[in-house]
C-alpha cells in the first residue's frame, strides 16, 4: 500500500459519509448527479481489472455496503459504475465505486 495513494488517504482521514468493515463512502469532490457518492475499499488495488486480488467475502461485502449505502441516503433508482483504466475514464488508481442517484452529467472523456 502506497502512503501516496489518494484514496488510502481518504479512507484514513476523509469525511465520510458512512463507514463499515473496510469500507467507506464519501461526496465526490466533482459530483456529476444529485447524488454522487464513492464507494472505497480499505484493501488497496489499482483498479477492478484486478478483482481477484479481493477474498469472495471481502468482495460480497463491498458490494452490501455499496447497496447499503444507497439505500442508507435515500437512493432506490440508481447507477453504480466503475471505471476501468485511463481509457475507461479512470484517473484515480485505487478500486472505487460511484453511486449515481439523479440524473447524471455524462461519463468522463
Ligand atoms: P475515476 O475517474 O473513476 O478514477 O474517479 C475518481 C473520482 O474521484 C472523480 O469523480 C473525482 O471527482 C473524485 N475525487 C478526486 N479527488 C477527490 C477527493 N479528494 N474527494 C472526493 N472525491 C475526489
Ligand atoms: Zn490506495
Amino acid at each position: 500500500m502506497s502512503s501516496e495513494c489518494l484514496f488510502c488517504r481518504l479512507y484514513r482521514d476523509g469525511d465520510h459519509v458512512r463507514s463499515a468493515g473496510g469500507f467507506v463512502a464519501v461526496k465526490d469532490i466533482n459530483p456529476r448527479a444529485e447524488t454522487h457518492l464513492l464507494v472505497i475499499p480499505e484493501r488497496h488495488i489499482e483498479t477492478f481489472r484486478d478483482i481477484r486480488e479481493f477474498p469472495a467475502e471481502e468482495a460480497q461485502q463491498m458490494l452490501e455496503f455499496i447497496a447499503d449505502t444507497a439505500r442508507e441516503v435515500g437512493l432506490e433508482d440508481y447507477r453504480v459504475v466503475v471505471n476501468v483504466g485511463p481509457g475507461g475514464g479512470q484517473t484515480i488508481f485505487h478500486l472505487h465505486w460511484h453511486v449515481l442517484g439523479g440524473k447524471v452529467q455524462g461519463l468522463p472523456e
